[in-house]
């Protein structure tokens, strides 16, 4: 398939592989179109319910959750050293705080908000079913000899690029599931090493990541006894991340931040398949609406998201039929065509998509741990393009102006999200440095 991308301010770049920032038509104000959507606001706050509900069991499987009684939550933190760093020391870059889920507890990348929450939902239904749970249980019983009986004769399978992996790995070996994961060739050896030890069989494929998942999903639909997580579909996933929504917003409370109109708030999330940056963005429109301007940011070579919403096609435009690779340092967002869900659900509500190379994002990683002590992995970092594109692209002045925040951007507020980091061994940390450090030095 080839495909023309319409005429549009970002069109050439997207196409020759530079950084672009593209505005989506779509957006919509007042939650037009909302409504029509196959997922509800109220969803958002279910999912925060379910959370609390599943804290106790998380704290007995996880003993690093004893602290922060059984959630998983990250760190808002002012980056005020990392600004300087940026050069994002002015007044009209507003204030600028980093969503830390590089440190996130129990799977280290924000995939431990989407492939433990799945696993864990699915695990007390399962049990549910099975009679050995009732509503009103000590959830507890899920680490019950009954429930271990139950779960070590049943498989979960995943297909992922690395993080979803462990994830979705970790939560599964915890309750005594079987689990499958199927890695994308770009799926870095030392998360393979790391399930491989947990006891979780782990399939490589010589293919990218949608490969990889149409062979996890193949096999677990001949077989009842495999349970798929399926991050082009879920809304287990997708829910299970919009709850940091509720939390960022606890967080910037706490920090003094007001948002509304005339104080606008600027997330910028990095994209894979859409279902982490999905999720966490409709939370975070459900609390704020129109206050609240998301944004996702992807390789240069891998923006999937971009080139679907881009086309306006109804059918799935992948970044092969544009002419580019797909191929990027960073595994966490090497993914070649989005998911249709996320796409459908994003199209009134994204602000926009902007696009990064990979020096960059080495350049950034080097940056955030020497300012500021931030230890991140590639695709983590991409989010630090987001408010230089927004304050200073001629795109970014033209957001601004549309809608009517040109004079409003010294009250506002960026938050970069950084999605992961914190498993990285010492050693391919180094590296990670080592690269970083001779770009900066170049400069
Ligand atoms: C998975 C991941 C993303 C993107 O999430 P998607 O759900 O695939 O869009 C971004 N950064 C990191 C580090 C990830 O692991």
């Amino acid at each position: 398939m080839s495909v023309f991308l319409p005429d549009d301010p970002a069109r050439d770049d997207v196409l020759a592989g530079r950084p672009a920032l593209w505005l989506n038509p779509g957006l919509t104000a007042n939650g037009a179109h909302v409504a029509d959507l196959p997922v509800k606001p109220v969803q958002v706050g279910e999912a925060e319910e379910n959370w609390l509900a599943l804290a106790p069991l998380l704290k007995t499987c996880f003993p690093e959750l004893v602290a922060s009684k059984g959630r998983i939550e990250s760190e808002l933190i002012e980056a005020n050293n990392l600004r300087k760093a940026l050069g994002y020391e002015g007044a009209e870059f507003g204030r600028l705080f980093v969503k830390a889920d590089n440190n996130l507890p129990v799977a280290g990348s924000i995939k431990a908000r989407g492939g433990v929450y799945e696993v864990f939902m699915h695990a007390r239904k399962m049990a549910e079913e099975h009679g050995i749970f009732s509503a009103g249980d000590d959830v507890n019983l899920l680490t019950g000899k009954a429930a271990r009986a139950l779960f070590c004769q049943h498989t979960i399978a995943v297909g992922s690029t690395g993080n979803l992996g462990l994830s979705v790995g970790i939560a599964a070996r915890a309750l005594g599931f079987r689990a499958v994961v199927h890695m994308s060739s770009d799926a870095k050896q030392w998360k393979v090493d790391r399930l491989t030890r947990l006891g979780v069989e782990v399939v490589r494929h010589q293919a990218d990541y949608t490969t990889a998942v149409e062979h996890a999903r193949i096999d677990a639909e001949a077989d009842p006894s495999i349970y798929f997580v399926d991050d082009e579909r879920s809304q287990m996933l997708f829910f299970g991340y919009s709850a940091a929504a509720t939390e960022l917003a606890r967080q910037l409370a706490d920090a003094g931040v007001t948002v509304d109109k005339d104080h606008p708030l600027f997330v910028y999330l990095p994209c894979g398949i859409g279902g982490a940056p999905g999720g966490v963005a409709y939370g975070l429109k459900a609390i704020f609406g129109d206050a609240a301007h998301a944004f996702f940011v992807e390789p240069v070579q891998s923006p999937c998201a971009l080139v679907h919403m881009m086309s306006g096609s109804s059918e799935l435009v992948s970044v092969y039929d544009v002419g580019l690779t797909n191929r990027t340092e960073a595994d966490g967002m090497a993914v070649a065509r989005m998911s249709a869900f996320v796409a459908d659900v994003m199209k009134p509500l994204l602000s926009g998509i902007f696009t990064v190379a990979d020096d960059d994002l080495f350049r950034w990683l080097w940056l955030a741990q020497v300012s500021q002590s931030i230890r991140l992995e590639p695709s983590a970092t991409a989010g630090f393009a987001g408010p230089q594109f927004l304050v200073n692209s001629a795109q970014g002045q033209a957001y601004a102006d549309r809608n009517g925040l040109s004079d409003k951007l010294t009250g506002a507020t960026h938050v970069v999200w950084t999605t992961g980091g914190a498993f990285v061994p010492e050693e391919q940390f180094k590296q990670f440095m080592e690269r970083g450090a001779s770009l900066v030095k170049k400069n």
